[in-house]
C-alpha cells in the first residue's frame, strides 16, 4: 500500500510536470506562430497603405496657368509641373485613417502604431508624422521585442517617370505593444491552459488528500481492532483460568478461596461488560432515541451519582478529585443515560491520562454562564499538542497508537461525548497543553 501510493505520487507528479512543461512549449510555438503571422499581416497593411498613397499621389494633374506658360527659367517651369509629395498632398488624420481601415480589414483591429512620410531630400526629420511619433521612434530603436519599425519607399510601382520630378519619399510604420498583441490574441488558450492544467493539480491533491485519509483511518481501525480483541481475550482468558481453579480440589474444600475467585470472575465479567457496552453505545447510537428520551436532569444529582461510580478507581489511582458544584440553576434536558456516560467519559479520561509520576488531581465544577450550564473537568494529566486536540473527536482516533496498551481505550469516547452534546444541542471546549493537562468544558442549555 505505502510502496504502490509512493509511485501513483511520483508517476502523477512526474507527468503533470511534463504536461506543463509540453504546454509551455506549445504556447511558445502558438506565440511565435502568432507573431509570424502578425507579421504578414502588418506587411499587407504596409502593402495596401503605400498602393493607396501612391495611387491617389498619381492622379495629380499639374495646374498649368491659362494665360499660357509663364516666362521664366527652366526651373520655375519644372517646379510648377512637379507633382505634388505625399506629405503635401496627404494630412496626418487622412493617412491615420488609412492605416486604421488597413488593419482592421487585415484583423489587427485595435494595434497601436505611429507613422510618418520621411523625404531623401529632407533628413533634418520627418516631413509628416503622427503625434507620438518621435517618442516611439526613440524607444522602437532600442527595444525590438515589442517595437516593429517598418519602412516603405513611397514609389509607384509601375516605375512612372514623373517620379523623377519628385524626391523620393518613404514610409515608415512603428507598430508598438507587440507581446501584449499577440498575448492577447491567445490569451484566450493560455487561459484555457491554466485553467485545466489547475484542475489537475486540484483533483491530484484532492486524490493524495483522500488516499492519505482513509490510510489513516484504516491504520486507526486496525488499531482498534487489535485493541478491543486484546481487551477481550485478556478477561475471557483470566475467567477460564479461574474456573479450570475451581476444579481443584483444595479450592473446592476453602470457602475463601472460592469467594475470592469468584469476585476475580465477577470483576473480570463487569470489565468485559464495559468494554461491549462501550463499544455498542459508539456503534448503535442511535441520536434520534436520545432525542426523544431526554427528561428534566438535576446535573447536581447526576454529579452526586458520578461522584460514587468514581470512589473507587480514585482511590485506586491515588487521585485527589474535587466536585465544586458552584451553578445556582443546574435543570437541563437531558437523556438519563446517555447525559450520564457523556460526563462519566471525560473524568474517566481525566484519570485514565494522568501522569505517571503524579497523582491526578482533578476539578470537576459546574456554573452558569449565559443561559447554560458549563460543567468543567480540569486534570494536571499528560495534556496534549494542539494538533491532537483536533483530532481526539474523530472516531477510532488514539494519540498513543505506539503503546496502545498502556492506557486502555477504543478512541471512541469522545467521539461518543460529542455526539451526545450535540444531541443536548450543546457545545464542547478543549484547552490542553502538553504535559500540563487539560480542561474539557461542556455547556448545556439550562432548562
Ligand atoms: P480513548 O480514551 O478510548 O482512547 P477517547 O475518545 O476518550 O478514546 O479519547 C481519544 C484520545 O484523546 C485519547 O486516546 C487521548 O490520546 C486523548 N485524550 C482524551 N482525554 C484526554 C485527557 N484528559 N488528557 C490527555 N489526553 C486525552
Amino acid at each position: 500500500m505505502k510502496k504502490s501510493f509512493s509511485i501513483i505520487t511520483v508517476l502523477i507528479t512526474i507527468s503533470l510536470i511534463g504536461i506543463i512543461g509540453i504546454q509551455y512549449s506549445w504556447l511558445k510555438n502558438v506565440a511565435a506562430i502568432r507573431k509570424d503571422q502578425i507579421a504578414g499581416k502588418v506587411d499587407m497593411v504596409e502593402f495596401e497603405v503605400v498602393e493607396a498613397l501612391v495611387d491617389e499621389k498619381m492622379q495629380y494633374v499639374p495646374q498649368l496657368p491659362i494665360d499660357g506658360l509663364p516666362k521664366g527659367g527652366q526651373e520655375q517651369l519644372l517646379e510648377m509641373i512637379r507633382p505634388q509629395t505625399i506629405a503635401e498632398r496627404f494630412s496626418v488624420s487622412e493617412i491615420q485613417n488609412k492605416f486604421e481601415k488597413a488593419f482592421e480589414t487585415n484583423g489587427l483591429k485595435g494595434a497601436k502604431f505611429q507613422f510618418a512620410v520621411l523625404s531623401d531630400a529632407n533628413n533634418l526629420g520627418p516631413d509628416l508624422a503622427s503625434p507620438d511619433y518621435g517618442k516611439h521612434y526613440e524607444m522602437g530603436l532600442k527595444d525590438s521585442v515589442n517595437y516593429w519599425i517598418h519602412v516603405w519607399p513611397l514609389v509607384s510601382l509601375s516605375g512612372d517617370d514623373s517620379k523623377l520630378l519628385a524626391p523620393d519619399e518613404k514610409l515608415v510604420l512603428i507598430i508598438y505593444d507587440m507581446q501584449d498583441f499577440v498575448m492577447r490574441s491567445i490569451g484566450w488558450m493560455i487561459g484555457v491552459a491554466v485553467l485545466f492544467t489547475l484542475i489537475i493539480i486540484a483533483a491530484f491533491f484532492l486524490t493524495i488528500r483522500t488516499i492519505l485519509t482513509q490510510k489513516k483511518l484504516s491504520e486507526m481501525k486496525t488499531d482498534f481492532i487489535n485493541n478491543m480483541t486484546h481487551e477481550l481475550r485478556t478477561p475471557i482468558a483470566t475467567i477460564s483460568i479461574a474456573v479450570d481453579t475451581l476444579k481443584n480440589e483444595k479450592v473446592i474444600g476453602s470457602r475463601d478461596q472460592l469467594l475470592a475467585i469468584g469476585q476475580i470472575i465477577k470483576n473480570e465479567n463487569l470489565r468485559m461488560n464495559t468494554q461491549v457496552e462501550q463499544i455498542l453505545q459508539a456503534a448503535q447510537l442511535d441520536i434520534d432515541q436520545v432525542l426523544k428520551g431526554k427528561v428534566e436532569l438535576h446535573v447536581h444529582e447526576v454529579m452526586k451519582k458520578l461522584q460514587e461510580k468514581f470512589a473507587l478507581q480514585v482511590d485506586e489511582k491515588n487521585a485527589i478529585v474535587t466536585y465544586s458544584l458552584e451553578a445556582s440553576d443546574d435543570k437541563v434536558l437531558g437523556h438519563p443515560v446517555h447525559f450520564v456516560n457523556m460526563v462519566s467519559n471525560l473524568i474517566d479520561n481525566a484519570l485514565k491520562y494522568a501522569k505517571e509520576d503524579m497523582d491526578p488531581v482533578i476539578e470537576v465544577s459546574t456554573y452558569n454562564h449565559k443561559k447554560h450550564l458549563v460543567i468543567s473537568v480540569k486534570d494536571n494529566g499528560i495534556g496534549m499538542t494542539k494538533e491532537t486536540v483536533s483530532k481526539i473527536f474523530d472516531k477510532f482516533y488514539r494519540a498513543h497508537t505506539g503503546d496502545v496498551h498502556n492506557v486502555k481505550g477504543f478512541g471512541l469516547g469522545l467521539n461518543y461525548t460529542r455526539k451526545m452534546v450535540e444531541a443536548h444541542q450543546g457545545s464542547i471546549d478543549v484547552q490542553s497543553t502538553l504535559d500540563k493537562g487539560s480542561t474539557f468544558k461542556i455547556s448545556i442549555p439550562l432548562v
